[in-house]
């Protein structure tokens, strides 16, 4: 017996250290069990450790390790665990003992992947890797398990030891280790690289069962905007709760992940047929149903769900996923808060959806951008004031391509940071030029997004630009929505603070068509608000319209502020803007968008016609 102490202790240390070297995971924990085998370790192997009552060693191990251990015996029962491997599994030790290692078996895994372990150890190779076992409540455990076989003294006398590293607690212990984990960390689901490892399982047993199997790709609506308008926090504690609502949903042999930021995944298995898949969706889109409360906030948000299915939309993890992903798509369009099964239409948009975002990218590259003028005229003085610079794709084959079309896309990529330096670097020259000819009252607007106005540096970078066009800031003005606006954080005021105390004026686009508070306008540096075009068409028809205008007039002269109508097209539209005291208006009555020189052209006629 004593000798076959010696060598499970042996090989304790040898595998302990040998995960050491295979796992990328460190802890100080297992540093202690080594240490502690090899202070015990005979400097030469042929040496019999006659200073050590092994036994007592054994016990020693056994209880301070802080890695799970199992020993079986050859015909695969259990004979020894210890305290960790039960407090990891939530079984005593005397439920285990004399059971066979299968009761922890998660059917996660193929029957493959079992034979391939026992394959190996039985033929005196040490396995290791990393197994999904069920604990005793039901839940799983990902284990970095390694198993060797030990010489007791004959073929009957083997035994087999099993150690692990629950690798969800190292995850947990230490934050350092997230590059590793399968959990993320604010929600505490899974993750990405969990989804994919198991869907790869789940799509082996289903060609093994020929069972139907569905991906589901979650995506909440406006997301962004959540996070515009009430800040970020409360867009985390939205995840949270919605990761809250997932959590119970869950069945067993169903499985989930946070994908990306506002993307959550599904993969459910052992389906009968299509219309099990849609009781799934409703059920799915039922947890959007009642609000979320954030703080003292109820926040109303929906998702949308795109649907692939096993076999027919594919037979491998990256390419059901990708067409869940694009099935999203589709539900968007669809108007969001709805599911959308994939089709393989969809993958021909997705192609021409990758074609432009590249195309874009060379445009950047290659300046294929061009910036269009619409000029401001103030009503009273019946004179240009100033002018919105509007951007221009001049897209090699396709021609002028819209803001409307690509701006989206930009804003989705991360583009939109490049494409809005360079518009406020050529906006910025522009009034430069403009003053060079001797208007200085003349002022340039210029529409920023919100991932542009929230980047670290933004005020600083417009500083930057402005200076080195050697311009007075008080002839650039800055565009916001009414979202980046609404429910600001600490840093969006202070942004805003910087830009009124250099001179740079703040305007509210689209105004009226965001949110419904107005408080906003109380405490924020804001100098115009531009009438949204949706009433000013209207006015000359409808009244109510027209009293939206009004009010919107009386309320920002109230707050000092000055307006703007957008989409003047007729004559009897500027004059009732005019008789209800509107200050500027902007539209196709006065001139389209113009391009560079003709900007100029058109400001130097309207002046000297004036
Ligand atoms: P916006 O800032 O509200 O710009 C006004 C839009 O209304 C412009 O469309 C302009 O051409 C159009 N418009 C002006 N007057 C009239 C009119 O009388 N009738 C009609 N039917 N339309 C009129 P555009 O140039 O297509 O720009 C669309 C949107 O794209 C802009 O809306 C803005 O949100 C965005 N955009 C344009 N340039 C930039 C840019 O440089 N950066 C960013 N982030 N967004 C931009
Ligand atoms: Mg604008
Ligand atoms: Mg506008």
């Amino acid at each position: 017996m004593a000798n076959a102490v010696y060598k499970l202790l042996v090989c304790l240390k040898s595998t302990s250290n040998s995960m050491d070297k295979t796992s990328t995971i460190k802890t100080k924990s297992k540093k202690r069990s080594t240490t502690a085998a090899s202070k015990t370790a005979p400097p030469g192997a042929s040496r019999k450790p006659v200073y050590l009552d092994t036994s007592l060693l054994f016990k020693a191990v056994m209880s301070g390790s802080s890695e799970g251990i199992m020993i079986t015996d050859v015909k695969g029962a259990i004979v020894k665990v210890n305290n960790t491997f039960c407090e990891a599994t939530g079984y005593t030790a005397g439920e285990l003992i004399g059971k066979n290692p299968r009761i922890l078996k998660s059917g996660r895994h193929p029957r493959a992947f079992y034979k391939d372990i026992w394959d190996t150890v039985s033929c005196g190779k040490n396995w290791q890797g990393e197994i999904w076992d069920r604990k005793k409540s039901g839940d799983l455990i990902l284990k970095r398990l390694s198993i060797s076989a030990i010489d007791g003294g004959g073929p009957e006398k083997t035994l087999y030891i099993g150690i692990f590293t629950d690798l969800e607690r190292r995850i947990f212990r230490d934050e350092a280790l997230t590059v590793n984990a399968y959990f993320d960390t604010l929600t505490g689901l899974p993750n990405r690289a969990f989804f994919i490892e198991n869907l790869k399982h789940l799509i082996y047993e289903s060609k093994r069962t020929g069972g139907i199997a569905a991906v589901f790709f979650v995506d909440i609506d406006r997301f962004k905007n959540i996070n515009d308008s009430y800040g970020h926090q409360s867009g985390d504690q939205l995840l949270l709760q919605v990761a809250d609502r997932i959590r119970p949903f869950i069945r067993k042999s169903d499985f989930t992940a946070r994908f990306g930021d506002d993307e959550f995944t599904f993969a459910f298995g052992s389906l009968e047929n299509v219309e099990d898949i849609k009781t799934v969706a409703l059920r799915l889109r039922a947890l959007f149903s009642e609000p979320f409360v954030v703080g003292a906030k109820k926040i109303y948000a929906t998702a949308s769900f795109g649907i692939s299915v096993y076999p027919s939309d594919g037979d491998d993890a990256d390419v059901l996923i990708r067409n869940a992903d694009n099935a999203v798509a589709e539900a968007k369009r669809r108007g969001k808060n709805t599911f959308a099964f994939f089709s393989h239409k969809m993958n021909i948009r997705a192609q021409e959806r990758i074609k432009v975002e590249n195309e874009l990218y060379n445009a950047i590259q290659d300046n294929q951008f061009e910036l269009y003028y619409q000029p401001i005229v103030e009503l009273d003085a019946q004179q240009v004031c100033g002018f919105e610079a509007l951007i221009r794709w001049a897209h090699p084959e396709s021609g002028v391509i819209s803001p409307m079309t690509f701006i989206p896309i930009a804003e989705e990529t991360g583009m939109i940071i490049q494409i809005g330096r360079m518009v406020l670097t050529k906006a910025t020259k522009k009034i430069r030029q403009i003053q060079d000819l001797g208007y200085n009252d003349v002022y340039v607007s210029v529409n920023i997004s919100s991932m542009q106005f929230r980047k670290l540096g933004f005020f600083d970078a417009c500083n930057a630009i402005i200076d080195a066009a050697g311009i007075s800031p008080t002839s650039l003005k800055i565009e916001l929505t009414e979202s980046i606006v609404m429910h600001s954080t600490d840093e969006t005021v202070d942004t805003l603070e910087r830009f009124r105390a250099r001179g740079i004026s703040i305007l509210i686009d689209d105004f009226g068509t965001g949110y419904s508070s107005l408080s906003y306008l109380r405490n924020l540096p804001i100098d115009i608000l531009k009438i949204d075009r949706s009433f000013i068409s209207e006015i000359e028809n409808k009244r109510d319209a027209l009293a939206v205008a009004t009010s919107i007039i009386n309320l920002a002269h109230n707050l000092n502020m000055k307006v703007i109508a957008e989409g003047v097209e007729t004559e009897e539209q500027m004059r009732l803007l005019q008789r209800n005291s509107c200050d500027m208006v902007q539209g196709y009555y006065f001139s389209k968008p113009i391009e560079d020189q003709k900007a100029l052209d058109f400001l130097q006629a309207f002046r000297a016609h004036a």
